[in-house]
C-alpha cells in the first residue's frame, strides 16, 4: 500500500521560490566582477532567473541541454544556476583553473550548448573559441557598458541579453529526477569524469547540509561561500542557502586573504567555507595587519585535509568555530563534518583538536563503510585503514556519457578514492588517497599523516610527502618542503626528531628536500603525480 502524501517533486526552483515568499527581502551580496558591491535580494534573483529561464528557451534551450559557466560566484551566477535548472536544463560549472586543453576537452564531452562566461574569462575563451565544437552562443556575465569586443560567435551581454525576456513565464515542470547540474571532477588521473547531479539529489543534499550538525545554515546566517560554484556545487552553498533563508555573500573574482577579509567585516559574514589555503591566506593577512574578524563565528574548512594548527588559530585567537569537513565532486560533495558527539565527554584540549582533524562523521543520507582489497568489511577501531566507500542519494551511481562504466560495488557503494579509518564514534580519517599511500613492505604509511605532522614544524609554509623506491621495502617516505620566507630550513634529523612523537617510527622519512614550490591541481590540492614524476629517481643521500 501506498501512502497517500502528496507528490511534491524536490526541484531546485522550488527551493528558490520559497527563498522568494519567506524571505523576499534578504540580501544577496556580491563582489561584482566590474567592481563595486551589488545587493539585491531572493524575490529579485528569484524574478531575473525566470527571464532566464525564458530567455533560453526563446534561444532554443531545451529540457537536458547543457548551458556551460565560466564564471566567479556572484548574484548573476546564482541566477543563471536556477534560470537554467528552471526549464530543466543543466548548468554546467567549469573550472576556469584546470588547463585550457582540458577546459576545451570538458565543454566538448559535455555537449554544452551555450557558455555564459565571466568577463575575466574573455581572453582565455577567445584563444579557445575555434575548439569549442557545439557552443553557439557567448554570453557575458556583465551589461552592455563593460561588454569589449570579443569577436566570439554571438556573443552578447547577460543584461541586455536578459532584457529581451519580460519575466511572464512559469518554470517548467519535470521529474525530480531530471538532470540539473553537471560537474567534471579534475581528473589528475585520467579524463576528467562528468557529475552529472539531479533536482532530487541536489535539494535532499541542501537539505542534508542544513541539519545542525553538519553545515546547518539557519535563517539568521550571513553566508559567504569563498569555495567557488565551479568547484563541486559550491559545496551546495548556493542551493543550502536559500532553502534556509540565509542572507548570501558571493565574493567574485577576488579571493586573497586582504579581499576575503574586507568582505566579511564590510559585509558581516558570520559564516563562510573555503579550501585550506584561503584560510591560511586570510590568516596570513591578519597578522601582518593586526586586522580581525569579529562578525565570522563559522567556518567550513575542506577539500584537503585541515592541519590543526589552523584550527587552533581560528579558534583560540579569533572565537572561530571550525567545521572540518570532508567530500567529494562525486558526492554532490558533502560527506562528513566534524560533530560534537555528547557520549564523548569532556576532553582535554590537544585531544579534541585530534578529534577536529578527523574527517568527522556523516549527516543522514551518507552510508560509509571501510574495506579491504578483497572488498571486506574492516573493523570500526580508529586504526584499521582501508578503502572508503559510500553510499546515499546524492552519491553519483555512473560518470556522463560513461554509463557503461560499473562504478558500484555489488552493494551500491562507490569507491571514494581515498583510504580511511572510522573509530568506535564514527568519525572517519583519511589518511591518504589510494594511489598516494606508501606501500612500505606489505604496510601502508600516510602520506597525510606526515604532511599534516611536519606543517607543525616552525617555519613550514607546506609540505609533501611521496614515496620513493626503496630495494628492500619497495616504498619509503621522501619529504618535500616548502619554508615560510625567511625560515631556516630543517634536516632529516631535526625534521624526523620533531615527528618522533607524532608517528610511527618506521613512518619517518628517509629523505627531505627543500624547494621553492609545490605544484597544485586546479581545485588546490597538492599535484602528487608531478612531484613522483619530478623525484622518480631521487635516493637518499645515505643509500
Ligand atoms: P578533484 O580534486 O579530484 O576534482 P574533489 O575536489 O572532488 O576532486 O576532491 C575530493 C577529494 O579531496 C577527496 O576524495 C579527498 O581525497 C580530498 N579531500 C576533500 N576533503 C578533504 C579533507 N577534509 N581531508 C582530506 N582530504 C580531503
Amino acid at each position: 500500500m501506498l501512502g497517500l502524501m502528496q507528490d511534491w517533486p524536490l526541484l531546485m526552483h522550488k527551493v528558490l521560490d520559497h527563498a522568494a515568499i519567506q524571505h523576499p527581502g534578504r540580501e544577496i551580496i556580491s563582489r561584482s566582477v566590474e567592481g563595486p558591491f551589488h545587493r539585491t535580494n531572493y524575490r529579485d534573483v528569484r524574478a531575473r532567473a525566470l527571464r532566464v529561464a525564458q530567455r533560453l528557451q526563446r534561444d532554443g534551450v531545451q529540457l537536458g541541454d547543457r548551458v556551460a559557466t565560466l564564471a566567479w560566484n556572484t548574484w548573476r551566477h546564482l541566477e543563471a544556476w536556477y534560470g537554467i535548472t528552471g526549464i530543466g536544463a543543466i548548468y554546467h560549472t567549469v573550472n576556469p583553473r584546470l588547463f585550457p586543453d582540458q577546459i576545451v576537452w570538458i565543454l566538448n564531452h559535455a555537449g554544452s550548448r551555450v557558455l555564459m562566461l565571466d568577463l575575466t574569462f574573455i581572453p582565455l575563451i577567445q584563444q579557445l573559441a575555434p575548439k569549442l565544437e557545439h557552443i553557439e552562443r557567448f554570453i557575458i556575465l556583465t551589461d552592455g557598458a563593460h561588454l569589449p569586443e570579443t569577436g566570439l560567435c554571438n556573443a552578447v551581454a547577460y543584461e541586455d541579453w536578459l532584457a529581451e525576456a519580460d519575466g511572464d513565464f512559469a518554470w517548467a515542470s519535470f521529474d525530480e529526477r531530471t538532470a540539473a547540474g553537471l560537474c567534471y571532477t579534475s581528473g589528475t588521473t585520467g579524463d576528467p569524469k562528468g557529475v552529472l547531479y539531479s533536482h532530487r539529489s541536489n535539494v535532499l543534499h541542501a537539505l542534508a547540509c542544513n541539519q545542525v550538525d553538519c553545515l546547518g545554515l539557519g535563517v539568521a546566517d550571513r553566508v559567504m561561500p569563498v569555495v567557488p560554484m565551479f568547484h563541486a556545487n559550491g559545496w551546495s552553498l548556493p542551493i543550502a542557502a536559500p532553502l534556509a533563508g540565509a542572507t548570501l555573500v558571493l565574493p567574485g573574482a577576488k579571493l586573497d586573504g586582504a579581499s576575503v577579509h574586507e568582505i566579511i567585516t564590510e559585509t558581516q559574514v558570520n559564516f563562510s567555507a573555503a579550501v585550506p589555503t584561503v584560510w591560511m591566506m586570510l590568516l596570513q593577512h591578519m597578522e601582518a595587519t593586526g586586522a580581525r574578524i569579529d562578525t565570522l563565528k563559522r567556518v567550513v574548512i575542506g577539500g584537503s585535509a585541515c592541519p590543526a594548527a589552523i584550527t587552533k588559530t581560528y579558534q583560540e585567537k579569533h572565537g572561530v568555530r571550525v567545521i572540518h569537513a570532508w567530500g567529494m565532486t562525486e558526492m554532490s560533495p558533502v560527506g562528513t563534518t566534524y560533530q560534537r558527539k555528547p557520549e564523548i565527554g569532556g576532553l582535554d584540549p590537544e585531544a579534541a583538536l585530534a578529534l577536529q582533524a578527523k574527517q568527522g562523521c556523516p549527516p543522514f543520507t551518507v552510508e560509509m563503510k571501510i574495506t579491504n582489497d578483497a572488498g571486506q568489511d574492516l573493523p570500526w577501531n580508529g586504526e584499521v585503514f582501508g578503502r572508503l566507500k559510500v553510499r546515499g542519494p546524492a552519491i553519483t551511481r555512473n560518470y556522463f556519457r560513461r554509463e557503461n562504466d560499473a562504478v558500484l560495488d555489488a552493494d551500491g557503494f562507490f569507491d571514494t578514492g581515498d583510504v580511511a579509518t572510522i573509530d568506535a564514534h564514527g568519525f572517519m580519517e583519511v589518511t591518504d588517497r589510494s594511489k598516494d599511500v606508501i606501500k612500505s613492505g606489505g604496510e601502508w604509511i600516510s602520506s597525510i599523516a606526515l604532511e599534516n605532522a611536519a606543517v607543525g614544524y616552525p617555519g613550514v609554509a607546506e609540505a609533501a610527502v611521496v614515496a620513493m623506491h626503496d630495494p628492500k621495502w619497495d616504498e619509503r617516505p621522501l619529504m618535500i618542503l616548502v619554508m615560510k620566507p625567511g625560515a631556516a630550513a630543517p634536516d632529516l634529523a631535526a625534521m624526523n626528531g620533531f615527528l618522533t612523537d607524532k608517528v610511527a617510527k618506521w613512518w619517518l622519512p628517509d629523505d627531505l628536500v627543500v624547494v621553492n614550490e609545490i605544484p597544485h591541481t586546479a581545485t588546490g590540492k597538492i599535484l602528487k603525480t608531478k612531484l613522483r614524476e619530478a623525484f622518480k629517481d631521487h635516493r637518499p643521500a645515505s643509500r
